[in-house]
């Protein structure tokens, strides 16, 4: 049986939190003399919320989930940090994670010096989930998923989800980075039913706004008590909460952004089965194509010369011979495309040079 209380850390379970000047005065006082904020200044002189109360009030109805099952942390990776440190002693816990994946689990568990036991996707990109289970030991705290996954691009199977939930007392975080480009359900739904439940979703991606670093855990109440007591007081700034909350106030911003990249991704898809030198091209969940190509290393670096950057992931096991290629702009995929078939044309030639 989950239980949240046995897994958390013992100093963070009893660890009493930072009282910020805004914690203990909520209200809108003329004259807030609390903080050794200056009176001066062009509006960003006060400390922003640090519970981003406007913010994720606006955000709840469109996950379907209450205000208090949202933290907004300094994009993802401040909520996969926290997740360490909230849940996992360093040098003594351990986390899974499911490669070929996100490489940021494996670094943030790095950098807490927590233990990573890798349970390769199978052929088909999904959860070993026998493997997974066989895995954990009572160590171990988290399993990280990423659904769609980077760098393959496919959504993970629900009922894999489902079954690690119900049969690991630890948590499970299911990274959603990509979710508004798959035609898949967000798992925010499963949340009230599964208290080990963590969703991570981010800005960065579908809302065009890498630049304002904002990320967010939608969990249970109490899992994001936690996070609210272990985070930076002032983590998300006032400017990126006011782009934010206009971002939400305008979905159908983001919907014209998701509904313009999959017709481009679809677009640029076909163009690349028409060129020889494309192997394969991965079914795509996401806003980006896992390619294996004939010559990943040689098309990376002529790509690069003509200043067009992909990702190489010909090196990750699992993805031998790929390059990861984010749909851009029509002339950005314009650009890609030229060059690969020009890269494609001189290598037709220079092999009936051979020849
Ligand atoms: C891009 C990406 C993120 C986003 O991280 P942010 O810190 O919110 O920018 C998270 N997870 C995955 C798998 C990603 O690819």
């Amino acid at each position: 049986m989950f239980d949240l209380n046995k897994i958390v850390r013992p100093n963070i379970l009893k660890l009493e939190p930072y009282s910020s000047a805004r914690d203990e005065y909520q209200g809108d006082a003329a004259v807030l003399l609390d903080a050794n904020e200056s009176p001066y200044g062009n509006g960003l002189n006060r400390y922003p919320d640090p519970y981003q109360r406007e913010l994720k009030v606006a955000i709840a109805p469109s996950k379907g989930v209450r205000d208090n099952q949202i933290f907004l942390g300094n994009g993802s990776d401040e909520a996969i940090d926290l997740l360490f440190r909230i849940f996992c002693e360093p040098g003594v816990d351990n986390v899974i994670v499911n490669p070929p994946t996100y490489g940021m689990y494996k670094v943030s568990a790095d950098i807490n010096n927590v233990q990573v036991k890798e349970v390769s996707l199978t052929q088909d990109y999904q959860l070993n989930v026998p493997a997974i289970i066989d895995a954990t030991d009572d160590n171990t705290k988290l399993i990280f998923i990423c659904s769609p996954n980077n760098p393959t691009g496919n959504d993970i199977e629900w009922k894999d989800i489902m079954v690690l939930a119900d049969n690991f007392d630890g948590i499970v975080i299911v990274d959603e980075a990509y979710i508004d480009f798959s035609s898949a359900p967000s798992t925010t739904r499963l949340v009230d039913e599964y208290p080990n439940l963590v969703v991570l979703q981010t800005f960065s991606k579908a809302w065009g706004l890498a630049g304002i670093r904002l990320g967010m855990a939608i969990a249970s109440p109490q899992i994001i008590r936690l996070f609210n007591k272990v985070k930076p007081p002032y983590n998300v700034d006032t400017f990126s909460q006011r782009m934010a909350l206009q971002a939400v106030q305008e979905p159908t911003v983001k919907m014209e952004y998701v509904g313009k990249i999959l017709a481009l991704r679809a677009e640029v898809e076909q163009a690349l089965q028409d060129i020889d030198e494309v192997l394969e091209i991965k079914p795509s969940s996401a806003n980006f194509l896992l390619v294996k190509v004939r010559s990943p290393k040689l098309l990376y670096n002529f790509l690069a010369n003509l200043n067009i950057i992909v990702r190489n992931r010909s090196n990750v096991p699992g993805c031998e011979g790929c390059l990861r290629i984010t749909i851009g702009s029509e002339e950005q995929n314009g650009l890609l495309l030229a060059a690969i078939r020009k890269f494609n044309d001189n290598a037709v030639k220079e092999s009936s040079v051979l020849n």
